[in-house]
Formats: C-alpha cells, sequence, structure tokens
C-alpha cells in the first residue's frame, strides 16, 4: 500500500470512528452541557410561602427558593392592596402541589437573590413546575437577569395558556402587534388587513405573529389573502 493510500484509509477509518460515535451517543453532548445539570441532591419542601416562593430543607437548613423566570400575583404581601385574589388561588395551588413533597433544583448564573433567597428551577417528578405555573395561567413570565436560561420558551408557554384562556388568563383577550389574525370558529387565519378578517367578530379574534404561530394551533389559512 503506498504512502498515500495508507493516510488515506487512515483518515476514512477516523471519521468513521467519529461518525459512530456521534451515532450510538447521541446525548453525549447534552450530558455535559452544564445549563441543563441539575443541583445535587433532591430537597423536601417544609412549606410554601406563596405562589412562587418555597421553603425547603436545604441539606440540614431551611432554605427559601424563589422560582425563578416566573411571577404568581401576590398574596401574602406586606402592603395588602398588592394582594390579589388570582393571588389567593396561585398560593393554594403551589401549597396543594408543592407541599411535603421532595423536589430537586436546577440554578442559572447566580444560585442566590440579594436576600440570600435561592433562585431555582423547581422540579418534581421530574417535571419543572415553573412551567407548569405557566401551563396553568398561575403564573406569568418574568425576567430575572442574568437568569434568563428559559425565557424564550417560558414566554411560548406563557402565550398558550393566554389563548387557551387557563387560569388567570379566562376572558383574555391576546393582543399582539402581529400581522396574523385568526378566527377561533371557522379556524382560518388571515393577514390583518384581509376583509375577511375585519368581519370576525371581536370574541373570535386570535392574534399571531407569524403563519407558524397560527398554523401550529391548528388554523388553516385563508384561501384569498394568502394564496
Ligand atoms: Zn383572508
Amino acid at each position: 500500500m503506498s504512502r498515500k493510500k495508507q493516510t488515506t484509509s487512515f483518515l476514512s477509518l477516523l471519521l468513521l470512528l467519529i461518525a459512530a460515535f456521534s451515532y450510538f451517543f447521541p446525548q453525549y453532548q447534552q450530558t455535559h452541557n452544564p445549563s441543563h445539570a441539575l443541583a445535587d441532591g433532591s430537597f423536601r419542601v417544609v412549606r410554601v410561602v406563596d405562589g412562587d416562593t418555597i421553603v425547603i430543607d436545604y441539606n440540614g437548613t431551611q432554605e427559601k427558593v424563589r422560582l425563578i423566570g416566573v411571577d404568581t400575583p401576590e398574596s401574602v404581601h406586606s402592603d395588602a392592596s398588592k394582594n390579589t385574589p388570582y393571588g389567593k388561588i396561585a398560593s393554594d395551588y403551589t401549597k396543594k402541589q408543592l407541599t411535603g413533597k421532595t423536589v430537586e433544583l436546577e440554578f442559572d448564573v447566580q444560585e442566590r437573590d440579594k436576600y440570600g433567597r435561592l433562585l431555582a428551577y423547581v422540579y418534581l417528578d421530574g417535571k419543572m413546575y415553573n412551567k407548569t405555573l405557566l401551563e396553568e395561567g398561575h403564573a406569568k413570565v418574568a425576567t430575572f437577569p442574568p437568569n434568563v436560561k428559559y425565557v424564550e420558551e417560558f414566554q411560548q408557554i406563557e402565550k398558550q395558556a393566554q389563548i387557551a384562556q387557563v387560569g388567570m388568563w379566562e376572558g383574555y383577550v391576546l393582543k399582539t402587534d402581529g400581522a396574523i389574525l385568526a378566527n377561533k370558529n371557522s379556524q382560518k387565519y388571515h393577514l390583518a388587513d384581509c376583509q375577511g378578517a375585519k368581519k370576525i367578530s371581536e370574541r373570535n379574534r386570535v392574534w399571531f405573529d407569524t403563519e407558524t404561530e397560527a398554523t401550529a394551533q391548528g388554523y388553516s389559512p385563508c384561501s384569498i389573502c394568502l394564496p
């Protein structure tokens, strides 16, 4: 075998090995991505302060944990005028879901806030509870820079909850600067300036920023304005 041929076959073998490795270990990069790492251990929820704040047994000491990326309406604010009926609903929901349960934590950039509270994504049975709050319409998205790892995903979930009008979004009309206006009744979407769009009654209107979002929600295009 010539030297050149040897080099070529060595390179082919190397490429084959790399390809085989990625094929058999597709999760390799993910498991080594620290952004999805959970903190060591699991922790018992001692009590729930309100919808987005809990107290856990953190290796023998009781520590407050603020769920990041979300904000539930106030329920135990020292200024009573800031407490809302919905705050009580969200608080009761978290009490029911988390009290006495064992949870896992994921931190973002900062492990604690200026009050010394832990800042975390809280997992119950492997599911992130911060997302559950958004899905159920019990919380709004709140950005906690620099702890914004999931902000885009959270915004999507919040929007779905608004469209579905669940929890605090009951009766909510989603308004965006979007270019797409859909009809809940006919399940068609239009460009906002289409005559067909203008005829949609107020209660059947759903706005989207893009056609992709409308399609994802099961709407189909108007045959006049979006040929
Ligand atoms: Zn149209």
